[in-house]
């Protein structure tokens, strides 16, 4: 999501006359776009903050001016700490406020520093309607839905995003085509709970993901739809019908559980069993047989045990995940579970649970990958690297593949022999049509 919203604001700053540079010393003005979502997140602003001070004072023994930014969730939620350890950022500016560019832009100009951390009443999304995006490559992201009333107990999201938001259908078709016009072919539609999506239909009632994605799937030069992230409790029948009845809809969905253990769960306020979200899989792979999955896992949150974590690499064990990202808990100020004092977990225990985690993890895309082998598959191409001579793409089940090609497949999706793999990603070549 930061990567679109960083799109969105150099979009926005386009019309003031900012252009892109890819050259510090070139930068009239640096944004820091930040996560929030773990502690290392942010202490990595802090380092990040550090080395464009050092860019910014070489700027001024040179004559020239820089203003520095930070934007998304730690200038939401520490934007006060940011001005005290940082006192050279001229402008703190939180997730909901990127409409207001302009305006802040032009406080600037009057020498003054600009914090912006409020909830507007206009969605963000309106006030950046008329900025027209940018030549996007082949995949683009579209963020459809916004916030979380879901409150996990260890999750900052609720508070730094704010309420749940859904754009209404026509800003997103409206949206989706012009990045269709800038060259996408693949959109990943976004959202903290994407599929809990319900936004204002054509037809004056309101719809959810699988209604929205059957309206995308009629604009001719759409070949993908994907969509992350989704919540367990919120795969209604209409979103699973939909993978069965949209060919462009990927089959592959990012479906977070957290923790195998019905105990931790339950602690951590996700309103659902291990069970339900066994069926609601199950579900799924009724409607689409090839439906691939990832997950989120957190090992570590207070009070898991060696039982919890050993339910939670069964699970893995048992969906048999095609890829999955794990992290350690990080308890963020604010939220219900940073303030349990009882049965933490230790570091150390901790990081061997989430080594041994990933070793499950891998072995199952090991297993996902190794089944492809000798196959053809469908890939868009959306990466070249030149000095490599390879071209990088994704399958439908959102598998990485590399090979050896030529720029002029960028953009194109292409039948592939898979002629390698690893735990991550597949080698490929294509197959000659003679
Ligand atoms: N809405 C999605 C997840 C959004 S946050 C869902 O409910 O599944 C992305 C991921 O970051 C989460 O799935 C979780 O695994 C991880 N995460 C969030 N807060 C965390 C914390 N305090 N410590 C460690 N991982 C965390
Ligand atoms: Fe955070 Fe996801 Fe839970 Fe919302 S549902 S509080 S975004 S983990």
């Amino acid at each position: 999501m930061n990567v679109y919203d960083s799109r969105r604001i150099t979009d926005m700053l386009r019309p003031l006359g900012y252009t892109e540079t890819d050259q510090p010393d070139d930068a009239d003005m640096m944004i820091l776009n930040t996560c929030h979502i773990r502690d290392k997140a942010t202490e990595k602003v802090f380092s990040e903050l550090g080395r464009l001070r050092e860019m910014k004072d070489a700027r001024k023994d040179a004559g020239k001016h820089t203003v520095i930014g930070v934007a998304g969730c730690v200038a939401q939620a520490e934007g006060d700490v940011i001005t005290r350890r940082a006192p050279y950022v001229d402008l703190v500016f939180g997730p909901q406020t990127y409409g207001q560019l302009p305006e802040m832009i032009l406080g600037l100009n009057g020498g003054a520093r600009v914090i912006n951390t409020d909830f507007p009443v206009i969605p963000k999304f309106d006030l950046m309607v008329g900025a027209a995006p940018a030549n996007t490559g082949p995949t683009a992201f579209l963020s459809i839905q916004e916030g979380c009333d879901k409150f996990c107990t260890f999750c900052v999201v609720p508070y730094t995003r704010g309420a749940e938001f859904s754009r209404p259908v026509r800003d997103v078709c409206d949206e989706a085509k012009k990045l269709l016009d800038a060259g996408a072919v693949e959109i990943t539609l976004l959202g903290q709970n994407v599929n809990a999506y319900h936004g204002d239909g054509l037809d004056g009632t309101v719809w959810g993901l699988g209604r929205l994605a059957e309206e995308l799937a009629k604009l001719p030069t759409l070949k993908r739809i994907r969509y992350m992230t989704s919540h367990p409790r919120d795969c209604d029948d209409a979103l699973i019908a939909a993978h069965r009845d949209i060919p462009v809809l990927m089959p592959f969905l990012h479906l977070p559980i957290q923790s195998g253990s019905d105990m931790i769960l339950k602690a951590m306020n996700r309103k659902h069993t291990a069970d339900d979200y066994r069926r609601i899989i199950e579900r799924f792979r009724a409607a689409r047989p090839d439906m691939a999955f990832s997950s989120d896992f957190i090992v570590g949150y207070p009070g898991e045990t060696d039982a919890d974590h050993a339910a939670s690499v069964a699970l893995v064990r048992e969906i048999g995940y095609a890829s999955a990202y794990s992290f350690k808990y990080s308890a963020r100020p604010g939220t219900p579970a940073a303030a349990v004092q009882a049965a933490l977990v230790r570091d150390d225990v901790a990081q061997a649970r989430l080594l041994e985690l990933q070793d499950a993890i891998f072995q199952g895309g090991l297993g996902f990958n190794s089944a492809h082998m000798g196959k053809t598959v469908d890939v868009l191409f959306d990466r070249f690297d030149p000095d490599r001579g390879q071209i990088h793409g994704r399958t439908a089940h959102n598998q990485p593949l590399h090979m050896a090609g030529t720029v002029d497949l960028l953009g194109k999706i292409m039948p592939v022999t898979v002629t390698g793999y690893t735990g991550s990603a597949l080698a490929g070549e294509v197959i000659s049509i003679i």
